[in-house]
């Protein structure tokens, strides 16, 4: 109970302009402001020198140009330019070739075909260099057309690209059988999304239960799946159920976000298994921070001693 009002709190709080506009101001001014426990900065470079301290950590990482929900095909396309940007100086640093998209970000709420045109350019841009494309999952309300949008690019041979399932929704066990008929690479989360008792489990017992269940059925039959949570109960599930099933540490991959459990992170990197660091970046950084801020409140108090310690 207390899991979903503090979910929808952060989710209103998220939309907020004026809050976002201020928390922009003050949460990334300096090395120790409070957004860059989870953020990793707001420029290209900035994420290129997080992304180079991850993987001298010994993991991989997927970058993620923040932004999303835009609301006119002028925004979409410069994000669009921004995404081709990002590849081409992720390429010239050398770091590892993977990025996550947001399609709300190219533009899916203004118009559908303009969306996949830009997604199409990213991937144009993305696949000869030799990068893989992951599309993040966004709300409920997004669900069909994103996977519809995924299917139609496999199918017209795009395939160093996947896409995230999110274990809240009831019907996921359905999107996953799709998934996995493809062929395509799955990245299983809990979901971040406040989402109607009508299409998702509220409890998060539920949630846990749907996801352990899913994941099985992924590592079985899924290609090289994503085992997205930092959730130690679901990782010692999945971990076992590898060593049961004769699954190699190199079948799947352990996948945590930037800033968070990096004990966990390093903990699985040291018992032999791949682990992959999601990293935001960017200038718009408020919902995502307060995604992460709803997701556990504790969090929150974290915010505060670091405004308390950063003033002035
Ligand atoms: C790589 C990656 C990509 C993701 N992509 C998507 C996506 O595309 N779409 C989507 O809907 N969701 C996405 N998510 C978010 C996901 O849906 C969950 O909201 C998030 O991972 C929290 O759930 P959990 O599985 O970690 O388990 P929980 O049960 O929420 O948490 C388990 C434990 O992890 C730790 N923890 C979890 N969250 C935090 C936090 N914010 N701060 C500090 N500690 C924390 C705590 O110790 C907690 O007890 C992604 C998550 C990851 C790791």
């Amino acid at each position: 109970m207390l899991d979903r009002a503090s979910k929808t709190f952060f989710h209103l709080v998220a939309q907020s302009r004026t809050l976002g506009k201020l928390a922009s101001r003050f949460g990334m001014r300096k090395p120790s402001s409070f957004a860059r426990r989870f953020i990793a900065g707001e420029t290209v470079p900035e994420a290129i020198e997080a992304a180079r301290g991850v993987q001298a950590r010994g993991m991989k990482i997927t970058l993620d140009l923040l932004g999303e929900s835009v609301t006119n095909l002028d925004e979409a396309d410069a994000a669009t330019r921004q995404y081709v940007e990002v590849i081409d100086a992720i390429a010239r640093a050398g770091i590892e070739r993977n990025i996550s998209v947001k399609l709300t970000q190219l533009g899916l709420d203004v118009d559908k075909a303009s969306a996949i045109d830009n997604l199409r350019k990213i991937l144009e841009r993305a696949g000869p260099a030799g990068f893989f494309v992951r599309i993040d999952m966004e709300s409920s309300a997004y669900t069909e057309v994103t996977l519809e949008i995924f299917e139609t690019l496999w199918r017209h041979g795009y395939h160093e690209f996947g896409v995230v399932l999110q274990a809240a929704l009831y019907r996921t066990e359905r999107d996953l059988q799709l998934v996995n008929g493809l062929g395509a690479r799955v990245r299983l989360v809990k979901g971040a999304y406040q989402e109607p008792k009508a299409v998702a489990h509220q409890k998060k017992a539920d949630v846990d239960a749907a996801y352990a269940r899913l994941m099985k059925t992924l590592m079985t039959d899924g290609r090289y799946p994503a085992i997205a949570t930092h959730d130690p109960v679901m990782i010692g599930l999945a971990r076992q159920w590898a060593r049961e099933h004769d699954l190699g540490a190199d079948r799947f991959e352990f996948q945590m976000l930037y800033g968070v459990r990096r004990d966990l992170q390093a903990m699985l990197v040291a018992a032999g298994y791949t682990v992959r660091v999601y990293i935001p970046f960017g200038r718009q950084w408020f919902p995502y921070f307060m995604r992460r801020l709803g997701e556990r409140p504790a969090n929150v108090m974290f915010v505060i001693r670091s405004i308390l310690s950063d003033r002035g």
